[in-house]
């Protein structure tokens, strides 16, 4: 490992343990669901369904249409009601609204083996199936596939290191079938030589368990240190290959995709179901049922806080996502979306935060190779050709500066700022 990089993960406490060893509990009689029509960051969607039509699980009801095609699925049977703005993190969104007649009559959905299709109809399926990253940033699976040449590795990513978060553990427990088959169908999309499965050394049984299952020489498993924020694509590249790239790493011949999104494929493949279902961490230190659900797409996280024993988000910290690169939601309308992993339920800190001691951690730190606390007193002082020479933009917002800051200031969110100022500059 290059000692410049040797600093830039840290073990942090990683609560696991409130959810990690605990069944998944299914939550599906849900009376309505609500079908965000957004993806990443657009919400740029046609919807492709009327008021009073009636749908079955697996219906496309909307599609993403400024340049990448996400279909977007009704988890339920049922009727539209309407098309109607509810919040999400990216402000108030449209969803698609249906009543659930709880009968989940299916679609007739084709699968596909991934054997005997060809790259182009692999590649289209996984677009007509919206597969997309389920790390948490729904990024399109098929845009990393489509025409991808040079590629020598496929990385599965099954890091999770974010804390309280264990829904892709207990995914890979529950459908190693599915995540062999998928990741053997990215393997042929890419035309790779390789599939490497990186998990956390510490989960030594599931370890086992995938070992056992694996279907074709050119898998394997790599185990990798608790640390954060390993699963970030850069630092898990830097970690195994000791290698940096600009803005993809198809640029050095690897294709990163998490292990659930995987899954997905695996499934999608073996009966044709897109992503309607997912196992959702429901957890924090202001949780009272610390747990994971299996949720249907568009369930509120009302439900689920509901379901574990939490009616009310006054006096916590409401967060879609893990503590470190979640949003904060101000109420529990919004929904689980085909990319949601967690809701992180937090009491809010009391914290004293004193003037900056210089002490340099927060750039020692920064898996970005960024100075934090440069880019913090820059952005005060206005100055924003200094923010670009920072390049605050290159912020990966992880949390990690200000998880390590002995004087407790919010380091992210100055840094943030700063990204936005030099993210607009650079439209201009
Ligand atoms: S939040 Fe941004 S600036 Fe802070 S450590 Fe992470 S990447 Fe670096
Ligand atoms: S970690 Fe905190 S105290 Fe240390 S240099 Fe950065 S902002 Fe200042």
């Amino acid at each position: 490992m290059s000692l410049i990089f040797a600093n830039m993960r840290k073990h942090i406490e990683g609560h696991k343990y409130l959810t990690d060893h605990i069944d998944v509990l299914e939550l599906r009689a849900v009376k309505t669901v609500y079908i965000p029509l957004a993806n990443g960051n657009s919400t740029n969607f046609d919807v492709l369904v009327k008021e009073g039509e009636q749908v079955k699980v697996g219906t496309n009801v909307g599609v993403r249409n400024d340049g990448l095609v996400v279909p977007v699925f009704s988890s339920v049977s049922g009727v539209v009601k309407e098309i109607t703005k509810i919040s999400h993190p990216l402000g108030m969104v449209d969803h698609v609204v249906i009543e659930n007649d709880l009968k989940y009559e299916q679609e007739d959905l084709q699968g596909i083996d991934y054997k005997t299709a060809s790259v182009e109809e692999l590649v289209q399926f996984t677009m007509n199936k919206g597969i997309v990253g389920c790390g948490g940033a729904g990024f399109p699976t098929y845009v990393k596939y489509r025409g991808a040449k040079d590629i020598d590795k496929v990385i599965i990513n099954a890091v999770e290191c974010e804390p309280y978060i264990t829904a892709d553990y207990k995914e890979v427990q529950a459908n190693l079938n599915y995540l062999m088959n998928g990741v053997l169908a990215m393997k042929k999309m890419a035309n790779a030589n390789e599939v490497v499965i990186a998990i956390k050394r510490n989960k030594k049984e599931l370890v086992k368990k995938m070992q056992a299952a694996i279907t074709d020489p050119s898998i394997k498993i790599v185990e990798v240190p608790d640390q954060y924020p390993m699963g970030w694509e850069r630092s898990l590249i830097r970690y195994l290959y000791k290698k940096e790239y600009d803005n993809l790493p198809s640029e050095i011949g690897l294709i990163v995709n998490n292990s659930t999104t995987a899954i997905q494929l695996g499934q999608a493949m073996d009966n044709g179901m897109p992503i309607v279902e997912k196992i959702v961490t429901v957890s924090g230190d202001a949780i009272n049922i610390a747990q994971n659900l299996k949720v249907l797409v568009g369930t509120q996280v009302k439900e689920l806080l509901e379901a574990s024993d939490n009616t009310s988000v006054e006096d916590v910290l409401l967060i879609n996502g893990g503590p470190m690169m979640g949003n904060t939601m101000k109420d529990a309308d919004y929904v689980i979306s085909p990319y949601s992993n967690a809701v992180t339920v937090l009491k809010p800190k009391d914290l004293k935060t004193i003037a900056c001691l210089r002490c340099g951690a927060c750039s020692d730190y920064c898996p970005a190779g960024l100075q934090p606390v440069r880019i913090m007193e820059a952005r005060k002082a206005l100055d924003f050709d200094t923010l670009v020479k920072l390049r605050a933009d290159k912020c990966i917002e992880c949390g990690l500066c200000s998880y390590v800051c002995p004087s407790k200031i919010d380091v992210m969110q100055e840094v943030i700022i700063a990204k936005r100022i030099v993210t607009n500059l650079k439209k201009k």
